[in-house]
């Protein structure tokens, strides 16, 4: 079968290759992917991934659909079925498991992390980690939900959860991760301030009916406090990192949460403790969710509440252009990976 494969680190260690198909082990399933998604994670994998326990080559891919090739009797799961992969192999007993909390099982294994990944035409997985999809669904949008929106989801409903009469503040709003926060929150009722820069998103996000800052222009923190009578946000959604912390933490209203997911600028802000205690902020790390958000999101999903935003689709053999879009200051939403046609 056909993979991309990461070989060595950098972008000339990732290729496409013919592999052998993988041994289901027993009372694991076996599913033939149809799409997949391009995320952050995947550029750090191919570039450093220090932290997380892996050998090469290895498989690249942590998100996808695909339709059921073989599993258990017992899995309710039937050759056919189309499925959603949880990025996660999680063993189901320990005690974050127990608890429901997936992300921090013991011995988690992440696709295209730790185990072999999704950029591939089949994959075995365990079926605690499938979730059935409508004989409809479309397979393009769901392909995107796996990583970006489940991490969205849980930055917006899982630590501080927004609804009506709150205000979210959400930088960078381009990113896969922060658009999806953003229809998450307007969804709830939120109401939504996004920080971007460009006319053409400046354009697209003004259309959307949200508050929009232009960060290249104007200071945000001091643009927030201006839109809220001086209080700030109760939520703010920050994965960009360094350049943006010390805004997102002056941006805050007193009490506000303060939600992180990734460092893409960079990992050592200044922490400004005297302002956290002082006006009593909470800083939240996220990654991912759980089974259980996993399930509200699809649901959400399928029941039309929203509708990914896919920024462009490649083929499977053109990840590597897939990854160098990803960098591109234009891109806007999800960039989708597509493998095959549903049968
Ligand atoms: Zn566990």
């Amino acid at each position: 079968m056909k993979a991309i494969v990461l070989e060595q680190r950098g972008a000339a260690g990732v290729a496409l290759r013919e592999v052998p198909e993988p041994t289901c082990p027993p009372g694991w399933a076996r599913v033939r992917m149809l799409a997949a998604s391009v995320n952050r994670v995947d550029l750090y994998m191919r570039d450093n991934g220090a932290g997380i326990t892996h050998s090469l080559p290895l498989i690249m891919g942590v998100d996808g659909v695909g339709e059921i090739l073989e599993a258990p009797s017992e899995s309710g799961l039937v050759p056919g079925d189309l499925a959603i992969l949880y990025p996660y192999e999680f063993c189901g007993h320990c005690r974050p498991c127990l608890a429901g909390d997936q992300p921090l099982c013991h011995t988690a294994q992440i696709l295209g992390e730790h185990r072999n990944g999704t950029f591939t035409e089949q994959v075995v997985i365990p079926p605690r980690s499938i979730i059935k999809l409508a004989p409809d669904a479309d397979t393009d949008q769901a392909a995107v939900l796996g990583t970006a929106y489940l991490t969205a989801w849980r930055m917006v409903f899982g630590k501080a959860p927004v609804g009506p009469g709150t205000v979210v503040l959400i930088q960078g709003a381009g990113g896969g991760v922060a658009y999806g926060a953003m229809q998450l929150a307007q969804m709830a009722g939120a109401r939504v301030i996004v920080t971007t820069t460009g006319p053409d998103k400046i354009a697209h996000f003004t259309g959307l009916g949200l508050e929009v800052i232009d960060y290249a222009q104007s200071d945000v923190a001091r643009s927030v406090l201006a839109l809220t009578n001086g209080e700030g946000a109760d939520l703010v959604i920050d994965n960009v990192g360094e350049r943006t912390w010390p805004g997102s933490l002056r941006a805050l209203c007193r009490g506000g949460h303060l939600v992180t997911c990734g460092a893409t600028t960079g990992a050592h802000p200044s922490a400004d403790i005297q302002r956290l205690f002082v006006r009593q902020l909470t800083v939240h790390g996220s990654t991912m969710g759980s089974m259980d958000e996993f399930r509200r999101l699809v649901r959400t999903w399928s029941e039309l509440h929203f509708t990914p935003r896919i920024d462009r689709a490649y083929p499977l053999a053109e990840v590597p252009a897939a990854f160098a879009r990803l960098e591109e200051r234009t891109r806007m939403g999800k960039i989708l990976i597509r493998i095959a046609h549903p049968n």
